[in-house]
């Protein structure tokens, strides 16, 4: 059974669901699916479940979403602010150092020069510095990408195509089976400009998506062993 469609089924009741098992076998109850979601590990994933694919539930826990989501960004922030001021320093060094008791050297400018450069690279790979503030709007952006992604078109999501007789990794999505979604439209979900997303906002938005997207995998992973040990 997909993982996230017997989210969807729990809704907001406590009604008893038959999800349509058949074979005489008995069917999972909303009570079995909510024990089952109980065994996924605490944490960003089992929150980002809920987020997606049983919005009544997470409203219930949504601090606890907040929570996992600041657990995530913080350490990345602070690893970022500091290369920012190494980088800083460096170049505040490197600076001194010219013409230090005598005529500056080419070496001594070189290494001036590099560490410019070095600090231009690091400051481009910040993100914003509001990002902080803009954190509960990307954070739902982009649990909404995740819950209403589209399916690749090429493969209808299932990663592969037939070629012959050969299951080839789909080419068009690298075997994910997710659309592309366009910039354009994650702009307009953090309610940004499109070159002002692509310039300040992207890298952020990319990385959580990426790592909110791996969370969300794992747990789906971790529900549905949960599921058919229950079945
Ligand atoms: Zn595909």
């Amino acid at each position: 059974m997909n993982p996230r469609e017997a989210m969807g089924r729990l809704g907001p009741t406590t009604v008893k669901f038959d999800i349509g098992r058949g074979g005489g076998k008995p069917d999972l109850t909303n009570q079995d699916i909510a024990a089952a979601l109980g065994m996924v590990p605490a944490g960003l994933g089992r929150e980002l479940l809920e987020a997606c694919w049983w919005p009544d539930g997470a409203a219930l826990r949504r601090h606890k979403l907040r929570d996992a989501v600041i657990a995530l960004v913080t350490p990345e922030l602070q690893r970022q602010q500091r290369r920012l001021a190494e980088a800083r320093t460096d170049l505040g060094l490197a600076e001194v150092c010219i013409g230090w008791g005598g005529a500056a050297t080419a070496e001594q400018r070189a290494n001036r020069d590099a560490a410019q450069q070095r600090l231009g690279r690091v400051k481009a790979q910040c993100w914003p510095i509001s990002t902080l503030e803009s954190l509960p709007t990307l954070a739902m952006a982009v649990i909404s990408e995740i819950a209403r992604r589209p399916h690749c078109a090429s493969c209808e999501g299932r990663g592969q195509t037939l070629s012959g007789e050969l299951l080839m990794t789909c080419k068009v999505c690298g075997g994910s089976g997710l659309g592309q979604v366009s910039d354009r439209r994650r702009a307009a979900a953090i309610g940004r400009d499109e070159s002002t997303y692509r310039a300040k906002w992207r890298v952020v938005y990319e990385w959580m998506l990426q790592q909110f997207g791996e969370s969300e995998q794992e747990a789906s992973w971790a529900l549905q062993r949960a599921l058919s040990s229950a079945a």
